[in-house]
């Protein structure tokens, strides 16, 4: 039998390169070896209250670029978290299992404290545990993640233990899948890749919006004339090139190196290779976006699958606690 992953996707509105390399790929990539649950996770989202009004058009704008890079609602159950309230339901009874000691300390939640000191509500103290709800109620053993996701995980793993200390062996203790790019550069070369630090390029760009930006990024800080010689190890232009036009970017680090190419060629070629790369993705997402009621029943469809493994753990969980 297949094991189960389980990944979860925050609805911030259309995904961008950083989620595409960093997750995205890899999930269209497990299709083939897992039973893979994906779901677009719209309750995590209410825990810092960010743009709610467009919460339901963010869900189909993230919905719409997963289906046009791959996913298969014939081979993956695909959802809205929320359309299975069974995992809130856990999230309670996990909850009960899990010391305020472990949650206070996820670097995350400090960060958050400190991005929203107006705002530190309970939901987002308890996000570690919906997160390892949304995982366990699938009975997931492989959860792919990006390095910055590790914490939570290892906080997933320590739950089930406790859990299954308590009462009984109930959950396996899931394991890390890292993607092949844990963690993608944004724009400005400095910060993780990021649509609320505008150092993105939306997949749903046009070809002419993305060159455009790759023109603004950032290259290596030394390079200050076409005739210096470059550093393509610090430049992230070229960390981009490594992925979109992998078959030429050992000359092109070798041309940076002795000066004969310059950023402006340089980012040109990785514009073309970017748009190259995407253009199938970005044809399927203009179909798909034509039909928002196939976006509605493959939410629906998921949705019923997901809540038949949601349900059966629900009841075992709730036969384990001695509450049925
Ligand atoms: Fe970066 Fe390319 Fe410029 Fe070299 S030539 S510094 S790899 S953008």
């Amino acid at each position: 039998m297949k094991k189960h992953v389980f990944s979860g996707v925050r609805p911030t509105g259309r995904l961008h390169l950083g989620n595409y390399l960093g997750a995205v790929k890899n999930y269209v990539a497990l299709q083939d070896e897992y039973e893979c649950v994906y779901a677009v996770v719209d309750l995590h989202a209410l825990t810092t209250l960010e743009e709610t009004g467009k919460l339901k058009d963010n869900v189909c704008e993230v919905l719409l670029d997963l289906l046009a890079a791959g996913l298969d609602p014939t081979r993956s159950i695909i959802f809205a978290q929320s359309h299975v309230p069974e995992v809130t339901e856990l999230f309670t009874l996990l909850g009960m299992v899990t010391p305020l000691s472990w949650l206070l300390r996820v670097p995350t939640f400090k960060e958050k404290v400190k991005m929203h000191p107006h705002n530190v509500n309970y939901g987002l103290v308890g996000y570690p545990v919906l997160m390892a709800s949304d995982i366990l109620i699938y009975k997931a053993e492989v959860v792919p993640v990006g390095e910055d996701q590790l914490p939570h995980l290892e906080l997933t793993r320590e739950i089930v233990r406790r859990f299954n200390e308590h009462f009984g062996p109930t959950f396996a203790e899931p394991q890390a899948k890292l993607t092949n790019y844990p963690m993608v550069v944004g724009l400005d070369g400095r910060d993780k890749m990021s649509k609320s630090l505008n150092n993105h390029i939306e997949l749903a760009a046009t070809a002419e919006e993305t060159a455009k930006k790759v023109m603004s990024a950032v290259t290596d800080p030394a390079r200050k004339l076409r005739g210096d010689s470059g550093h393509p190890e610090v430049c992230n232009v070229y960390k981009l090139q490594g992925h979109f036009n992998n078959q030429r970017s050992a000359f092109i680090a070798d041309e940076c190196r002795e000066a004969k190419i310059g950023c402006v060629e340089c980012k040109r070629s990785l514009a073309e290779a970017i748009n190259t790369e995407l253009a199938p993705l970005r044809a399927r997402r203009t179909e798909l976006a034509a039909h928002p009621e196939n976006i509605e029943r493959i939410l629906q469809h998921g949705a019923e699958q997901a809540k038949i493994i949601a349900r059966s753990t629900l009841t075992e969980v709730k036969q384990r606690m001695g509450l049925v």
